[in-house]
């Protein structure tokens, strides 16, 4: 996989690209877990875990060699040095018994410090001009260690007079994603999956062309071609349109694409394993003059919490009550229709529901239906086409609805339908909007 991302690069030298690496697969959770095992002084399965982790980067670095072995011992200096640095730090957790939230980014940032050093000394033994550049000195943020936010005005300082004279060189530097430090030097992380956001972050700094996230799955597809195989893939959408499907588990957070879309950079979700598809592009806008539906996706494990009153009519402040029971139990609330008489609301099937259900008794008629699903059709202008709806109530015709909700954006028609049901009802709106011929 490592050879291919470098013939990926390779291929795209003319476009003098940027390179943001994440960590090699599992080591950023192998390090949270070694992380964890010195702070229970669990020296062995320390070592085990740092051992693992040293082996398979060289084991890496090895398979890729070619003739250039001065670069692979250098590699290998390099990698002891890091994870001699890196047993010193699980030392000092492992003598605490605590581990602080500036120590855990320090170790889990590890991850990404091989790889990226690993890519770049690849790309040296393979002949092309790679050259490895610390995260610290490129990407400066808060100090909001496990989850920091970039500060933009100082990074893009950072990033511009690091990365360009490499560039200017035609070389390529290559960086470790999900990396920060603070204005006192401290490292920090970005946040699970934060090397996309790396990337955008860079990407906007320098004022790239395009951020290209590569990763193994060829876009965003119109569907999970796990349920319908006849998902494709979509060409262009709009950030909003990506961030409402991304709620429903699309692996690419948009979130975390924005410091470029809000830089007017366009951003390409590609496959590694299959390069010369076009995958999906994201921008601001997206494509102009469309409409209509653009994805099918389901959210699972939903709980519907259904509440009666008679205390709604002509009242007020009475919906404020009621959601701050939801705000005292940090339950966050995702879809919400309300009538006359009565609020129905869908919830995570993780949260405390029954004290949840203890603490509105006074205040309505609960009933909880667990089992659901959210399914979401996503798209802009859902509405302006009533075909649409038409055909999407078709196809559910034998499932009862619980719930509905569209806002007036028209961005997402949210459909509550019993989990059971929700395999074959997802293929069917997908058919529906998705796989026949549509005159529109
Ligand atoms: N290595 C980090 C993680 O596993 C960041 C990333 O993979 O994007 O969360
Ligand atoms: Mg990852």
């Amino acid at each position: 996989r490592v050879a291919n991302a470098i013939d990926i690069v390779a291929e795209r030298r003319h476009l003098q690209p940027i390179v943001v690496v994440s960590a090699l697969s599992g080591v950023t959770d192998d390090l949270v877990a070694a992380t964890n095992a010195a702070r229970d002084g669990d020296g062995e399965r320390v070592n085990e875990i740092i051992d693992r982790i040293r082996q398979r980067h060289e084991d890496v670095a090895m398979r890729l060699v070619q003739q250039k072995f001065d670069f692979f011992d250098t590699f290998v200096k390099r990698l002891d040095k890091q994870v001699e640095e890196i047993r010193t730090i699980l030392s000092g957790v492992a003598l605490l018994h605590e581990v602080t939230a500036r120590a855990r980014d320090k170790i889990v940032s590890i991850g990404e410090k091989l790889s990226s050093v690993l890519f770049a000394y690849s790309m040296m033994m393979r002949s092309l001009p790679g050259e490895h550049v610390e995260s610290e000195d490129v990407i400066w943020t808060n100090d909001k260690f496990g989850g920091a936010t970039p500060r933009m005005d100082l990074t893009a300082d950072a990033a511009r007079k690091t990365l360009l004279p490499i560039v200017e060189r035609n070389h390529i530097p290559v960086m470790g994603g999900f990396i920060g430090r603070t204005v006192d030097g401290a490292t920090t992380t970005l946040g699970r999956n934060g090397s996309d956001y790396s990337a955008a972050i860079v990407g906007a700094a320098v004022g790239a062309e395009e951020v290209q996230i590569w990763t193994d799955v060829d876009g965003l597809l119109t569907c999970d071609p796990r349920f319908v195989p006849a998902a494709r893939v979509i060409d262009h959408l709009s950030h909003e349109e990506a961030a409402e499907l991304a709620s429903f588990g699309a692996k690419l957070h948009p979130r975390t694409l924005e410091p470029a879309i809000e830089a007017g950079i366009p951003v390409r979700v590609l496959n590694t394993q299959n390069p010369a598809s076009p995958g999906t592009l994201i921008t601001r806008e997206g494509p102009s003059q469309t409409s209509g539906p653009r994805s099918v996706a389901r959210k699972r494990n939903v709980t519907l919490v259904h509440m009666t009153t008679n205390k709604m009519l002509g009242a007020h402040g009475f919906l404020a009550r009621l959601f701050h029971v939801f705000e005292e139990l940090k339950i966050s609330v995702d879809l919400i229709a309300t009538s006359e008489v009565s609020v129905t609301v869908t919830v995570d099937e993780q949260h405390d529901i029954d004290e949840l259900q203890r603490r509105l008794r006074d205040l309505a008629s609960v009933e909880i239906i667990d089992g659901q699903c959210i399914i979401a059709i996503v798209g802009r202008n859902l509405l302006r086409d009533a075909r649409v709806g038409a055909r999407v109530f078709e196809a559910l015709r034998d499932v009862p609805i619980q719930m509905l909700s569209l806002g007036r954006s028209g961005l997402n028609l949210s459909i509550v339908i019993d989990d059971a049901a929700s395999d074959r009802a997802i293929q069917r709106i997908h058919h529906a909007l998705f796989e026949q011929a549509v005159a529109v």
